[in-house]
């Protein structure tokens, strides 16, 4: 997470807060001009869906790219759930 300060010409500053990850622009609808609290950081934050076989995280906004991750992951079954590995039966 990365807080990035504007400072306007009028003395006025501004604050964006930007995904260390993706660099994305959480506060694209509208800076703060205020150094957020943790709170409102985490508001910004989007809410991921996270394969339960690998772990990869997609923006739960994009349902199409999750189903499309679901169908091609070989650690999921078809209804996004954790495929086991064989058991061996005990010896
Ligand atoms: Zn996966």
């Amino acid at each position: 997470m990365r807080i990035a300060e504007l400072v306007w010409s009028k003395g006025e500053s501004l604050f964006e807060v930007h995904l260390d990850e993706t660099g994305d622009d959480l506060t694209q609808d509208g800076c703060l001009d205020h150094p957020p609290t943790d709170d409102e950081i985490a508001g910004l934050l989007p809410s991921w869906w996270v394969c339960l076989g690998c772990g990869t995280r997609i923006d739960d906004s994009q349902a199409d790219m999750i189903v499309d991750h679901v169908r091609g992951c070989d650690l999921v079954d078809g209804a996004g759930q954790p495929v086991r590995p064989e058991r061996h039966p005990a010896a």
